[in-house]
C-alpha cells in the first residue's frame, strides 16, 4: 500500500477528506438512488476503509439515513452550507467510506473498476474502459 494522500472537499471547502493509500473500490452507478443523491445522470464514488480516512471540518456534516427496499441501511453525509455529498456509508461496504470521485482535487487517477445497475443506465451513457466490470 502506498501512503499516497488524495484530498477531498466539499464546495464550500468547509469539509475536507484526506484519503491514504489506494482504495478498495472504484464504482459508477446508475441506480436512481446514486442519479439523486448526484443529480447527475450516474454517480461515481470512491470507496476507502475507514482507517485510511481523516476528515477535517466533519462537525459540519449533516447526517440522513435512507432504508433500502431490501432493509439495507445507508448513512449519508453532506455539507450543512453548500450542500454536497461529502462521504456516504453502505451495507454490504458499511465499514468504508464512500466518497464522491467528484470532490477530489484534480489529478486523483481514480478509474472506476466496476459499473452497476447497468440496467438503469440512461441511453446515452456509455461507461468504457477494459478493466471495467459491468452489471446490470
Ligand atoms: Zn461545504
Ligand atoms: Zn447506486
Amino acid at each position: 500500500m502506498t501512503d499516497r494522500v488524495r484530498n477531498a472537499a466539499c464546495r464550500c471547502g468547509q469539509i475536507r477528506v484526506a484519503c491514504v493509500g489506494e482504495p478498495i473500490r472504484v464504482s459508477v452507478c446508475h441506480c436512481r438512488e446514486c442519479k439523486a443523491r448526484s443529480g447527475s445522470a450516474f454517480a461515481a464514488q470512491v470507496r476507502f476503509p475507514a482507517e485510511q480516512v481523516r476528515i477535517d471540518g466533519g462537525a459540519e456534516a449533516k447526517m440522513w439515513q435512507y432504508t433500502g427496499d431490501s432493509g439495507n441501511i445507508a448513512d449519508f453525509f453532506f455539507c450543512g452550507t453548500c450542500g454536497s455529498g461529502v462521504w456516504y456509508r453502505a451495507r454490504p461496504y458499511h465499514d468504508a467510506y464512500a466518497i464522491p470521485l467528484g470532490n477530489f482535487e484534480p489529478g486523483h487517477s481514480f478509474v472506476p473498476d466496476y459499473s452497476v445497475y447497468e440496467g438503469r443506465q440512461e441511453p446515452w451513457v456509455s461507461i468504457t474502459g477494459e478493466a471495467i466490470e459491468h452489471y446490470d
